[in-house]
């Protein structure tokens, strides 16, 4: 792509960086930006370097929180012996939206996967372990999406928690197969956690 000045190059080159965003799109997203009030530019800008520099992870669950234990952590109505483990904070608010769940969560923060460089010390999984070993967690719900990298996950987090005796349970499957769950409805994903069989036999199907 031909640019008529370097200003524009190389904001074009910084959005389309964005997962999802080539090239034209990132074009066109600037020349709209540009288009705008040059306030609307500043605010954007402004929101993503706060979110950035002062972005926290709850201490517990790992999930975005403004405060040092997230709300779902902190509540008294929830139930802690019930962990749920999940991705990112997408899931969460999948989850959350059922109105099903009443347990906490654990956000790992991505999925093991050795082609993109990701491997267990990249996740939040040692953290789990430790969770489990204190001694308060009776019941861990496997919930990552049912592709390779969310089965290899499960598995090695299954193994890690095993000398334990934790119940591990997975969410009912077959609704979502390679899907991931923000995209399953909340109907179907409540049901799944309601239904949610133990690790073991999930490994069989
Ligand atoms: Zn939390």
């Amino acid at each position: 792509m031909d640019f008529s000045s370097k200003l524009l190059e190389n904001a074009v080159d910084q959005v389309s960086q964005l997962p999802g965003i080539g090239k034209r799109t990132a074009l066109r997203l600037v020349l709209h930006l540009l288009r705008q009030p040059k306030e609307q530019s500043a605010d954007l800008a402004q929101a993503i370097l706060n979110l950035r520099m002062e972005v926290r992870y709850c201490k517990s669950c790992h999930n975005i929180s403004d405060t040092e234990l997230c709300e779902i952590c902190a509540s008294p109505k929830r139930n802690k012996e019930t962990v749920c483990v999940v991705e990112d904070i997408r899931d969460v608010m999948a989850i959350e939206n059922t109105g099903q769940y009443t347990g906490l969560y654990h956000v790992l923060g991505g999925k093991i996967s050795p082609m993109d460089g990701v491997g267990p010390q990249e996740l939040t999984i040692g953290s789990l372990v430790d969770k489990v070993k204190a001694g308060e967690v009776q019941e861990v719900i496997f919930a990552l999406s049912s592709t390779m990298e969310g089965d290899t996950t499960n598995f090695y987090i299954y193994k890690q928690l095993e000398p334990y005796q934790v119940k591990t349970s997975a969410i009912a499957r077959g609704i979502s197969v390679g899907d991931e769950l923000e995209y399953a409805d909340e109907v179907t994903l409540g049901r799944s956690i309601m239904n949610r069989v133990p690790f073991e036999s999930s490994l069989k199907g």
